[in-house]
């Protein structure tokens, strides 16, 4: 069965409300829920919410986060429908998880179900009998995703661990299997001292091994899923050369879902922690160009006033996605919760969450 996102139809407060009314009646419904409540915040929230978390941070760490919040039974995760899944997957017994728009997909999630993955993974260990095969995959998937590599001895990955990762799973077989993220996959295969062509690109919509030559799949370490982050893949070299000519002395960081050629050219890559983290490095007077959500940016941008800080695609779309958790549908829920009403549940089945976790221990013990 398919974790995705499902569609959904949510009562919301007049969008005519002002804002400031809005922030008021949100303030007090999270006041009224005191203890009970955490608020769980991801770096690529909107500014109008990301200031009612009580944690940011990454997908993973939130959702540690929230299940060390013991006190509270409730956890309203900002943040897209893999994280809040993620949240429930390590949530305390007593803590319902609660995600303000079930709407809040993730585009390179969805790269990647359960289906296509059961039967890429059927082929590949068919044609090698011989072979041990190690899924992995990235944070950013389904449950179902995250509980089949549980079942198959795999494990979960970030973009912060990716290298610990897939070194594991090279000790631990023959070849790795790694989704949905191609472009994390071959940068990660590159810091490991592989070519960027070394690892292969299963693509889902070819009928037969993923469109790889049997000989290529022979010869190969590593199985990348032919997937992508939307926004993300919105940077490119040119961009780059671009902004260090307008800016001599340009520091240029990029996430590592950004396609090779654009990490090769840009100074660092990383995590989101870690751009914040070298943000905080810098010295004051540095100009930085930065390859990943705009929100997250322009954050950066207000908190660093000593320092010149700008996306490097000026035209990028943000994650719409992302962008779905708005202040209206927060105050919704916050409402909601506080009138004794909890919508919006994210729950994993049972038998999936007990996967999930064990490809999430395995990443914990790297
Ligand atoms: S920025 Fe990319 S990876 Fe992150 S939630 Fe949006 S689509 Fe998914």
């Amino acid at each position: 069965m398919s974790t995705s996102a499902p569609a959904c139809s949510i009562p919301l407060p007049e969008s005519t409300i002002p804002e400031a009314e809005l922030i008021a009646r949100a303030t007090a419904a999270r006041a009224a829920l005191g203890d009970r409540l955490v608020i769980l915040g991801h770096h690529y929230q909107k500014h109008e919410v990301i200031g009612f978390a009580d944690i940011t941070g990454d997908s993973f760490l939130l959702a540690r986060r929230g299940a060390e919040a013991t006190q509270a039974d409730l956890v309203v995760f900002l943040g897209v429908y893999f994280m809040a899944e993620a949240a429930d997957i390590l949530s305390q017994p007593h803590q319902r998880v609660i995600l303000p728009d079930l709407g809040a997909g993730c585009h390179l999630a969805e790269c990647a179900d359960i289906f296509t993955v059961n039967d890429a993974w059927q082929q590949i260990t068919a044609q090698f009998t011989d072979r041990i095969i190690v899924p992995l995959t990235y944070m950013n998937s389904g449950a179902d995703l995250k509980a089949f590599v549980g079942r198959n001895g795999g494990a979960v990955c970030t973009s912060g661990n990716a290298e610990r990762a897939f070194r594991w799973a090279r000790e631990q077989g023959d070849m790795v299997f790694f989704f949905p993220d191609e472009h994390l996959g071959r940068n990660t295969a590159c810091r490991l001292g592989m070519q960027p062509d070394a690892p292969v690109v299963w693509d889902p919509r070819k009928p037969e091994l993923g469109g790889i030559t049997a000989d290529a799949l022979a010869a190969s370490e590593i199985v990348l899923w032919k997937g992508f982050c939307n926004v993300h893949t919105g940077f490119t070299v040119r961009q780059i050369d671009d902004a260090r000519a307008a800016h001599p002395g340009l520091t240029v960081i990029v996430h590592p879902e950004c396609p090779r050629p654009v990490v090769e050219a840009a100074d660092e890559d990383g995590s989101t922690e870690y751009i914040i983290r070298r943000l905080d490095e810098l010295p004051p007077g540095s100009a930085v160009a930065i390859g990943t959500d705009w929100n997250l940016v322009d954050r950066l941008r207000i908190q660093h006033p000593d320092k010149t800080v700008f996306c490097l695609n000026e035209h990028l779309c943000p994650c719409v996605t992302m962008n779905r958790i708005t202040l209206p549908k927060l105050t919704w829920i916050l409402e909601s919760l506080a009138a004794g009403e909890v919508p919006n549940v994210v729950k994993v089945d049972d038998d999936m969450a007990r996967d999930a976790r064990l490809a999430l221990d395995r990443m914990l013990a790297l």
